[in-house]
C-alpha cells in the first residue's frame, strides 16, 4: 500500500502515553509525513532520533496550560486558534491528510480546514466525561468532530462510547488500539533486573509491585500505597512523574510514603526510557485509576513483561483484561480488593504464573504493533 503523506499534530512534546503511541505511528510514516507541534521537547528528540521530520509552532503559555476542564476562558484563546490554523494551513502544504493527537491539536487543525487545509482525523485518547473535560469544551470538540472531521479514530470502545454520549456521530468513529513491540520486552536480559533489584536493595525472593503512570490523583499511586500499608512483605516501585503540575498530589503521596507502615518500602523512580527492564524486575504490575482509563497502555506492557497485572476495573482496562485469566481486576478505589487480589497473587504462584503466561498472550496476539499500523493505514486509505 502507498505510504500516505500525513502531517501528525499534538500540542505537546511531554512524553505521555498519546505521545509514545503518536511516536509509533509517525516513525512508521517517517519517509512521507511530518510533525508538527506547539511547543519543544522530549517528543522532538524522540522524533527526530527515529527519523521523523518535526516543525515547531509555538503556542503562547496561556493555550499550552489552558485546561480541558476549563470553562468559558477557553473562549478567550480563540483569536490565537485561529492564528495557529493558519500556520497549520501553511505547513500543512503537499500533505494528504492531518491526523490530530490532542483535543487542542484537534480544535486548531479542524479551523484550518476552514483555511483550506486537507482533511482531518482526531485520534482521540481521551475519555470525554465531565471529570476530565468541562461542558463547553466538549460541546466545540464534538461539534467540530461532527462537522470538520473526516473519522475520529479512538483508542477504545470505552473512548468511541464516551465521544457518542458526548454528542459523537456513532458512524464517525474506528478504534485503533495501541500498539506494542513486544521484542522489547522479550529481549530484557536476566543481567539486568539482578543489578536494577540490587541497586534498590531487594532481595530475589522480596515481592515487588510496580506501578508505572505520570503521577497524578486519578492514576491513584495512593491507592496502591494504602493497599500494601496492610502487605509488610511487598516494596513498591513508584515509575513516572508529574508531567501536568500537580506537585500538591507528589507531596501528598511522599508524606503517605513516610509514614511508619510504608517507609523504606516505596521506591521513587521518577520518569524512566527503560520500562521493559523494569516491569520484567517485578513480581506484580497494577494498575490503579480512579477514572476510567481511555486506553490503558501500562497494562498491556505489563501483559508484555509476563507479570501478572491487577487493573481497576473500567474504561479501556476491560478491553485488555479477561478477569481471572488474562489479569485481574478489581474495582477503581477499592483498596481492600487491590489488598487482596495482591495477596492471592503473591500467595498462589501457579495463578500468577498462568495470568501471567495468559496476558502475554494475549498481548502479543491482540495488540502487536505491525497488526494496530496495518488497522491504522486501512483507516486512513479513504
Ligand atoms: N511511561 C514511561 N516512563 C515512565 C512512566 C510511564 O515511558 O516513567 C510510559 C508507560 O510505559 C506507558 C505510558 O508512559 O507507555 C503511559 O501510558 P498510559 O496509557 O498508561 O497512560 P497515559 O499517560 O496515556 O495517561
Amino acid at each position: 500500500m502507498k505510504q500516505r503523506k500525513i502531517l501528525f499534530v499534538d500540542h505537546t512534546a511531554v512524553m505521555g502515553g498519546a505521545e509514545l503511541s503518536l511516536l509509533d505511528l509517525a516513525t512508521a510514516y517517517a519517509n512521507t509525513s511530518k510533525v508538527l507541534l506547539f511547543e519543544d521537547g522530549i517528543l522532538r528528540q524522540r522524533l527526530e532520533q527515529a527519523g521523523v521530520k518535526v516543525s515547531i509552532i509555538p503556542a503562547s503559555d496561556t493555550m499550552l496550560k489552558l485546561r480541558t476542564s476549563g470553562g468559558l476562558s477557553s473562549l478567550a484563546t480563540i483569536p490565537e486558534l485561529w492564528r495557529m490554523a493558519a500556520r497549520i494551513t501553511k505547513e500543512a502544504t503537499g500533505y494528504e491528510l492531518i491526523v490530530a493527537n490532542s483535543q487542542k491539536a484537534f480544535i486548531t487543525s479542524a479551523l484550518a480546514t476552514l483555511q483550506g487545509s486537507p482533511p482531518v482525523l482526531w485520534h482521540l485518547r481521551d475519555i470525554l466525561t465531565a471529570k476530565h473535560f468541562s461542558p463547553i469544551n466538549r460541546l466545540v470538540a464534538v461539534f467540530l468532530a461532527n462537522r470538520f472531521a473526516t473519522q475520529v479514530l479512538v483508542n477504545s470502545q470505552a473512548t468511541g462510547q464516551a465521544f457518542v454520549v458526548a454528542g459523537g456521530k456513532e458512524k464517525l468513529y474506528r478504534v485503533i488500539y495501541n500498539g506494542f513491540d513486544s521484542q522489547r520486552f522479550d529481549t530484557v536480559n536476566r543481567q539486568d533486573i539482578m543489578q536494577f533489584r540490587a541497586q534498590l536493595g531487594i532481595d530475589d525472593d522480596v515481592p515487588v509491585v510496580g506501578l508505572f503512570s505520570r503521577l497524578s490523583y486519578w492514576k491513584g499511586q495512593h491507592i496502591l500505597l494504602e493497599a500494601v500499608k496492610e502487605l509488610p512483605q511487598v516494596q513498591v516501585i513508584l515509575v513516572g512523574e508529574a508531567l501536568f503540575g500537580e506537585q500538591d498530589y507528589v507531596s501528598e503521596l511522599k508524606l503517605l510514603a513516610a509514614i511508619p507502615e510504608l517507609a523504606g518500602r516505596v521506591h521513587w523512580l521518577g520518569f524512566r526510557d527503560d520500562i521493559p527492564t523494569l516491569m520484567k524486575s517485578c513480581d506484580i504490575v497494577v494498575h490503579t485509576s480512579t477514572e476510567p482509563e481511555p486506553f490503558g497502555r501500562v497494562i498491556v506492557e505489563g501483559q508484555l513483561a509476563q507479570k501478572p497485572v491487577i487493573a481497576s476495573a473500567a474504561g479501556g482496562a476491560l478491553e485488555l483484561i479477561i478477569d481471572g485469566k488474562t489479569g485481574l481486576l478489581f474495582p477503581p478505589q477499592d483498596i481492600l480488593a487491590l489488598r487482596q487480589l495482591i495477596k492471592r497473587l503473591i500467595d498462589d504462584r501457579t495463578l500468577a504464573q498462568s495470568i501471567a503466561q495468559q496476558g502475554y498472550d494475549s498481548a502479543k496476539n491482540n495488540f502487536a504493533l505491525e497488526t494496530i499500523l496495518k488497522d491504522f493505514a486501512e483507516a486512513i486509505a479513504f
